[in-house]
């Protein structure tokens, strides 16, 4: 049975706490697992479930990967110790009784204290899959109520507000006085609409951009990006192994210029 979602084994009392020495690693292979239907009486819409880990003994954390279709989610439940959810695709929504309806998407965590009335699952127009880490307790990790109703779901999530600074190279900073409509195009359309896109997250944006930008040797616009990308969540040594992996396959010189691009922007960046 799938912990997640019904009652298990009970947690078996140990005397003490005496370290295993021959107690295997446990290593299941990426595609070795089986992804199942979720259970249809606690979810609307087709669920697919790969479980990441069972408790067993005394341990309590369960894991999951949970996949929704578009317009798929969870009925109203709650949890006896919690939940942690970490979106790993796509753009989904979220909701705890008597709150707003949010989005999430990829890379967000959400944590839903114990006992907290809420549902998840994927937006209308995506699908969204995320990890969910649930802990068992007296055998039960959720406690299920009745489904989302369809007047529900539809409530508009709230926008998420981007965290990202605005961006160095946004189109009227740059060149607002002289071209006003195309920096209005940069601004609106650019940025405005295809960055806000949901199918990709910010920091994937930032990472194509940024390798766009490398391999076509344009530093000028590089410059603006790198900056974004680290705004965006990308690490100093992410940037800087795109750029070595790039060497490869969009030049050496292209690559060294870009290298000299980060060292500039890493260091004023890290001055503001
Ligand atoms: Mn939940």
């Amino acid at each position: 049975m799938n912990p997640l979602f019904t009652a298990g084994g009970l947690p078996q009392a140990s005397p003490d706490a005496a370290l295993a020495a021959d107690a295997e690693l446990q290593i299941t292979r990426a595609g070795s697992r089986p992804v199942n239907a979720a259970p249809e009486q606690y979810f609307t819409g087709r669920v697919s479930v790969e479980m990441l880990q069972v408790p067993s003994g005394e341990e309590r954390s369960s894991a999951g990967a949970v996949s929704f279709k578009p317009g798929a989610r969870t009925h109203w439940h709650s949890h006896p110790l919690g939940q942690t959810l970490i979106v790993t695709a796509g753009v989904g929504r979220i909701q705890r009784w008597g709150g707003p309806v949010e989005e999430i998407r990829v890379g967000d965590v959400v944590h839903i204290p114990p006992h907290t009335k809420h549902w998840h699952g994927a937006a209308s127009d995506s699908a969204m899959t995320h990890t969910a880490i649930t802990e068992v307790l007296n055998g039960s990790a959720a406690d299920w109520l009745e489904a989302v109703t369809d007047a529900q779901y539809q409530e508009r999530p709230a926008p998420v507000v981007a965290s990202a600074p605005a961006a160095p190279s946004q189109g009227q900073q740059l060149f607002g006085d002289i071209a006003p409509q195309f920096a209005q195009l940069t601004d609106e359309v650019l940025f405005g609409n295809v960055w806000a896109r949901p199918g990709l997250s910010q920091r994937d944006r930032s990472l194509i951009t940024v390798a766009a930008l490398i391999a076509m040797n344009r530093p000028d616009q590089l410059r603006g990006h790198l900056a974004r990308a680290r705004a965006n969540g990308l690490s100093d040594a992410e940037l800087i192994e795109a750029t070595t992996h790039l060497a490869f396959y969009a030049g050496w010189p292209s690559a060294v210029t870009a290298i000299g691009v980060a060292r500039e922007v890493f260091a004023a960046d890290d001055k503001r």
